[in-house]
């Protein structure tokens, strides 16, 4: 079922869903579906599954020479959503990204999701590799999200690259694309940054999906100004618990997103990281009452493969 139609039959309520990472290569499967099953109970109305495009790693070998070698961390997204709609029954929903993929390779990926039955998609562009300081594109490949969701919708027509459309069959995909409360970090504006999320509704996006955030007041302006600028499809919000003191750094560092003062406060001031989950999990419990008064239509949960800050918040809210 689409994200959409999830939306559409839930009468106004606010549904659950969670986002997951595939395991670091070598480990097995158990480990998602561990971390998916104290999750099932709040019926989510769909998973995510995050890409992981390849990096660069350097070897020093015995003659004191680097060698270069093209290592992916955490294979296994399409797999494991096959797995997920096959063992739970629910929607599966994988990101797939620009960057790595020329548009022949979309299209492929693309096909096999459709012929697995997984008819939801989150269209990412990805970030820059580790040795680059830009994104750059694959040649032939997608320099932005938009262009992504472009191709999608195509397909979605029954367009693909090469094949004379008249014996193509229209894929069905509902297109979910990532939104930046507090902007993009490579934005030069906020106002630029809605601009280009626009038109990413504009290529055929069905709904939007935010980066995390503590502070709900910049998701409220965030809807409010895209709400002004005619963006009408539903926006998710992307929730997060703090688990360790470290996140003080490490979120603000990795996602761009700032943490309210109030909240830095009383995780700095904890004993230790058991003190921090409390203090992590009560945020994230009144963040997430604010946000169904509000009337959300979505929580979205970032559970970095561990779900039991996210159970705690799930059941005081669903
Ligand atoms: P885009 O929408 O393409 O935007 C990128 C930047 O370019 C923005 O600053 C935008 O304002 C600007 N821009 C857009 N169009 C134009 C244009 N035509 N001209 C000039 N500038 C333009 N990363 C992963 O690697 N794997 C994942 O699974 C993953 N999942 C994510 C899920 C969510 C919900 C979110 C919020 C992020 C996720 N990311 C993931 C991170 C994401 O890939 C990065 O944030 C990336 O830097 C931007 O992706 P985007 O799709 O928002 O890019």
């Amino acid at each position: 079922m689409k994200i959409t139609e999830h939306i559409a039959s839930s009468a106004g309520k606010t549904l659950f869903s969670f986002e997951i990472l595939p395991p670091l290569k070598g480990q097995n499967i158990q480990s998602i579906f561990d971390a998916i099953d104290p999750l099932m109970d709040f019926n989510p109305a769909f998973i995510d599954v995050t890409y992981h495009r390849e990096e660069y790693e350097y070897m020093e070998r015995e003659n004191g020479l680097l060698e270069k070698r093209i290592v992916r961390k955490r294979p296994g997204t399409v797999g494991i959503c096959a797995a997920i709609q096959n063992k739970y029954k629910a929607d599966a929903v994988p990101h797939i990204l620009c960057g790595g993929f020329n548009s022949e390779d979309t299209e492929n990926f693309l096909i096999d999701l459709d012929f697995l039955g997984i008819d939801n998609v989150v269209a990412l562009r990805g970030d820059a590799v580790k040795s680059e300081l830009y994104f750059r594109a694959e040649k032939n490949g997608h320099a932005y999200a938009r262009d992504l969701v472009r191709q999608i919708a195509a397909m979605n027509r029954g367009v693909y690259l090469d094949e004379d459309s008249e014996y193509c069959s229209a894929t069905n995909f509902c297109v979910g694309v990532a939104g930046y409360p507090e902007k993009h970090m490579e934005a030069a504006s906020f106002s630029q940054d809605i601009h280009h999320l626009k038109k990413k509704v504009e290529a055929g996006a069905d709904y939007i999906i935010t980066q995390m955030f503590f502070d709900n007041q910049k998701f409220f302006d965030f809807v409010k100004v895209c709400r002004a600028e005619g963006i009408t499809i539903p926006i998710i919000p992307g929730i997060k618990p703090l688990v360790a003191q470290s996140q003080l750094s490490t979120i603000p560092h990795r996602f761009k997103v700032d943490i309210p003062n109030d909240l830095v406060l009383e995780v700095a001031r904890a004993r230790n990281n058991s003190a921090v989950r409390e203090i992590g999990v009560e945020w994230a419990i009144s963040q997430c009452r604010e946000l169904v008064e509000f009337g959300v239509p979505i929580l979205h949960f970032y559970s970095m493969g561990k779900s039991t800050h996210v159970k705690k918040v799930a059941a005081e809210i669903f």
